[in-house]
């Protein structure tokens, strides 16, 4: 029997719920997926490692949600467009992208991965959605690649990708857009020494997703996912830091920025029971490359809070509602 990548990292989805005794016995029963068209909202995340370095294991942080085939980018850290396009989704149909804040983990590929799109077939417009920056950094972006954009735009008959890329910064907490189909809402969350980071709460017509990355440890975020259906959450490993800063200089400095700007795994799982989220969704995996931090000590301090189903997330793991 053989099984294509999606399928298999779906199983392993399951088999990432922890505490789940049974997780070879619900293997078995994993039904098909649901024919393109019926399916309900589709959140995939594409890169699963917290920070900008490049390796061969999980890709930097981006996501994508799906709903109604429109894709929604959420966070394009380097290699966002080709799990993109591993994830079968065609980077010319991105219609929406939305940026947490300006790290390079979460924005180096933006304007690539547009570009991409372009090259591939756009002809309509892309609006993009991130904390102040994002509109001087979309003009520079463009500035950066104007020799080959311009020669392609005469060379080729194609539209100017500039026209078509609309970006806008976000001041303040509150609705982004409603796109009909789904309504987008920002929640401002400390990353210090970053102040201008958002939240998103995605409301779809199968559910709400909440996408917390990155953030500090904020007891208000749990208000803000209230009683969402996923809460996609940031997370710190302290003992791999430990392990992690003591091959660099200025260990004990390092730690303590590392953990003042991002989340612990056991306060992950207080922030997902005290907004009594129906599933929490760990991802941002800091540190993200460490082989020997498993899928069961990620998840183990969160368990001693949170008593619903909790993913350790996988690139192109599809999140089920
Ligand atoms: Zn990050
Ligand atoms: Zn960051």
């Amino acid at each position: 029997m053989t099984m294509d990548r999606r399928t298999l990292l779906k199983l392993s989805a399951m088999g990432a719920i922890a505490g789940s005794a049974a997780a070879s016995a619900a293997q078995a029963q994993t039904a098909p997926p649901a024919p393109v068209g019926k399916r309900k909202a589709r959140w995939i995340c594409l890169g699963t490692k917290g920070g900008p370095r490049v390796g061969t294991g999980r890709s930097n942080p981006a996501n994508v949600l799906i709903v109604d085939d429109v894709p929604y980018v959420v966070d394009c850290g380097p290699g966002v467009s080709r799990r993109l396009v591993e994830a079968k989704v065609a980077l010319p149909d991105v219609r929406y992208v939305f940026v947490t804040h300006l790290h390079s983990d979460h924005v180096l590929e933006y304007g690539n991965m547009v570009y991409g799109g372009w090259s591939a077939g756009l002809n309509h417009p892309v609006e993009a959605f991130a904390p102040i920056g994002m509109e001087a950094l979309t003009r520079a972006y463009w500035e950066s690649i104007k020799f080959d954009v311009d020669v392609r735009i005469a060379d080729e008959g194609k539209p100017d990708p500039r026209k078509l890329l609309v970006a806008r910064d976000i001041k303040d907490s509150g609705p982004v857009i409603d796109t009909g189909k789904v309504k987008v809402t920002a929640f401002k969350t400390p990353h210090p020494p970053i102040t201008e980071n958002f939240a998103y709460k995605f409301e779809t017509p199968d559910g709400v997703f909440v996408y917390a990355c990155d953030t500090s440890f904020n007891p208000a975020l749990a208000k803000f996912a209230e009683g969402a259906d996923v809460l996609i959450h940031e997370t710190i490993y302290v003992p791999g830091v430990d392990k992690m800063v003591a091959r660099v200089k200025n260990a004990a400095t390092l730690k303590e920025h590392l953990i003042a700007s991002h989340t612990t795994t056991e306060d992950v799982g207080k922030i997902a029971a005290m907004a009594k989220v129906k599933k929490l969704v760990m991802t941002h995996f800091v540190p993200g490359d460490d082989p020997t931090i498993t899928d069961e000590m990620w998840a183990a301090d969160a368990k001693k809070h949170y008593g619903g189903p909790i993913v350790v997330a996988k690139d192109l793991m599809e999140i089920e509602l």
